[in-house]
């Protein structure tokens, strides 16, 4: 589904180019739920913002479903974001003065569904995704767990392609994580969603189905 092909990318600072994702190639297929591990500062959410159509300021070729994303303009990349990829991030990133149901239904305003297909839609996820009652609350009324399915169900809403989450259970404790990676989990393997999560947590990679270590900008894959 997604194809990267010696993906290049330098920041400048003080004059200077510092390269931080070194000639990246890397396949993602429909159903993978793929782990991306690596020390802070190799360049995990530099790739995970190209990989989502944030940045297209990189040299290489992107592919997904053999289309070439490399040289699209900003208009076409904000309509991919979207409406192809779902994100996830460690701090939820909710709008706080919107309801959990007003903040989960986003992304549907950019595809005009009707208040009745936008209602049914968002109760079903909710439900299914454990905070059946909590649409009318504000995020700050929910724990951290639960704003995290709240940011999971906003992330799935208008069935991206894919999901991208940035160490979603960063922020959360042990048990907390291990439901969250639960859900992700479950969202995989029942619903087929493609899943790219960094993580820095060993134990959270259990939950995965392939595992690559980014280190100093390089990409390796492990066999498991
Ligand atoms: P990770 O997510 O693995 O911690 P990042 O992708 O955030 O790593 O960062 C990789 C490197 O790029 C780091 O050295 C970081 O300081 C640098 N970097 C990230 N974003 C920028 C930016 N906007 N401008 C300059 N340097 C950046
Ligand atoms: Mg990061």
């Amino acid at each position: 589904m997604i194809k990267l092909e010696k993906i290049r990318k330098a920041y400048k600072a003080d004059n200077e180019w510092i390269p931080v994702l070194k000639n990246i190639d890397l396949e993602v297929h429909k159903g993978d739920f793929l782990a991306i591990m690596g020390p802070s500062g190799s360049g995990k959410s530099t790739l995970l913002n190209l990989i989502g159509f944030v940045d297209r300021k990189y040299l290489g070729n992107y592919y997904l479903e053999n289309e070439i994303i490399t040289s699209k303009s900003d208009n076409d990349l904000s309509k991919l974001r979207n409406q192809r990829v779902g994100f996830v991030f460690q701090q939820f990133n909710l709008i706080e003065t919107l309801t959990i149901r007003e903040n989960v239904e986003l992304p549907l305003l950019y595809d005009g569904w009707n208040y009745r297909q936008t209602k049914k839609r968002v109760d079903e996820l909710l439900e299914k995704l454990g905070i059946g009652d909590k649409g009318n609350k504000l995020p700050k009324q929910l724990s951290g767990g639960q704003q995290q399915r709240a940011a999971i169900a906003r992330a799935i809403i208008n069935n991206p392609d894919f999901i991208i989450a940035d160490e979603p259970t960063g922020a959360l404790d042990t048990k907390t994580s291990n439901d969250i990676m639960n859900v992700f989990k479950q969202l995989n393997q029942e619903e087929g969603v493609t899943i790219i999560l960094v993580t820095h947590d060993p134990e959270t990679v259990q939950f995965c189905n392939r595992v690559v270590h980014m280190h100093d900008g390089k990409l390796n894959e492990k066999a498991r």
